[in-house]
């Protein structure tokens, strides 16, 4: 295992397999044009696996699949089951918006993915319409039941919460999570990559959803396990149903991150708000030998610092990390980029 400069370990790998996606969500691709990764530059399923397969030599056990939409990347249960053999993957996990989870979910399962974290970030289908600018709203709860019929367990709903937009439906999300043997996650909406929306008001801190699901519920306790480099903070509700909150806004967990990101065209990010990544596709396909990707790699992480969020914390009068056209000048810089 190698650590980093803050003795952490290199864990756990988000590997997004395009910058594409499906919906228009306002905390993450809110404007009307993008600037996509070139054709030519996407990583082939064998560079992926490939790579993976280096990083797992060197300590990687958690692997998620991303994107984008990572079920708009073609042919994915076919990359899955080339992951699934690689022997260090203790977790291998996909988040999706379940747009087309319905028509994948067996195939995957099949294929050897272990989990699936599907983003719902409303129960009603007005609202998602405006939020994430689809009329698909039933499409994701079908991909959510596709999941349960395919043999998935330890189910994950992600929520962002954003203020006045549906900070209103914890509860109804608990409760529908509850229903469908499914833990919700509710994340702090984040000031991060195409979030140029995002201002400090909208912002529902984790204690503010805490006391909001209190007052329903009762007491509610922290759940004592905790993996310590998980994102989520787990609890408790009187009656034993869980949940957990991401509190990456106000409380961010960089002390203990051992995540970093591997973009669809092969570059490779430390950190959620790293400026630069690391371009593994070059040495890659100019003959590198897996020793010599794996000290590219691992000097790298032995050298990293990065603790983005929680420098974040710092910033007075904190706005949107970038403005739309630097984000038109390095698409990089995009959170459906570098996989949320
Ligand atoms: S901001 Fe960076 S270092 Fe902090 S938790 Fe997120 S990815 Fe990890």
């Amino acid at each position: 295992m190698i650590v980093d400069r803050l003795r952490r370990p290199l864990g756990s790998l988000r590997v997004s397999v395009t910058d594409r996606c499906n919906l228009r969500c306002r905390y993450c691709m809110p404007e009307q044009e993008y600037t996509w990764l070139p054709k030519q530059s996407i990583l082939t399923f064998e560079e992926i696996t490939r790579l993976v397969r280096v990083f797992t030599s060197l300590g990687v056990e958690k692997v998620r699949l991303t994107g984008g939409e990572p079920l708009l990347r073609h042919d994915l249960p076919t990359l899955t089951a080339m992951l699934a053999r690689i022997p260090g993957i203790r977790d291998l996990a996909m988040t999706t918006n379940g747009l087309l989870l319905a028509k994948h979910a067996e195939s995957l399962r099949t294929a050897g993915l272990e989990r699936v974290t599907v983003s719902l970030d409303t129960l009603r289908p007005e609202r998602m319409r405006h939020l994430a600018r689809t009329d698909r709203h039933a499409d994701v709860l079908a991909g959510i039941a596709a999941t349960r019929r395919a043999g998935f367990t330890r189910l994950k709903l992600n929520t962002v919460v954003i203020r006045g937009v549906n900070d209103d439906e914890l509860v109804d999300l608990v409760e529908f999570g509850r229903a469908h043997d499914a833990e919700v996650r509710f994340i702090e909406y984040m000031d991060v990559g195409g979030a140029t929306g995002w201002t400090a008001e909208q912002v529902v801190s984790q204690r503010e959803m805490l006391d909001t699901l209190t007052r329903h519920y009762g007491t509610i306790t922290a759940v004592a396990e905790r993996d310590p480099a998980a994102p989520a903070e787990r609890f408790r509700l009187p009656d034993g149903a869980t949940f957990g909150i991401v509190a990456s806004t106000t409380a961010p967990f960089c002390r203990s991150c051992d995540r970093s990101r591997l973009t669809a065209d092969g570059t490779w990010f430390l950190c959620l708000y790293a400026q630069r990544g690391t371009d593994l596709r070059e040495p890659l396909r100019t003959g590198a030998t897996d020793t010599q990707l794996a000290e590219l790699i691992s000097s790298t992480w032995q050298g990293r610092t990065d603790r983005g969020a929680e420098e974040r914390l710092g910033v007075s009068g904190r706005g949107a990390l970038y403005p739309v056209t630097a984000l038109r000048a390095d698409p990089h810089r995009e959170m459906h980029t570098r996989g949320g």
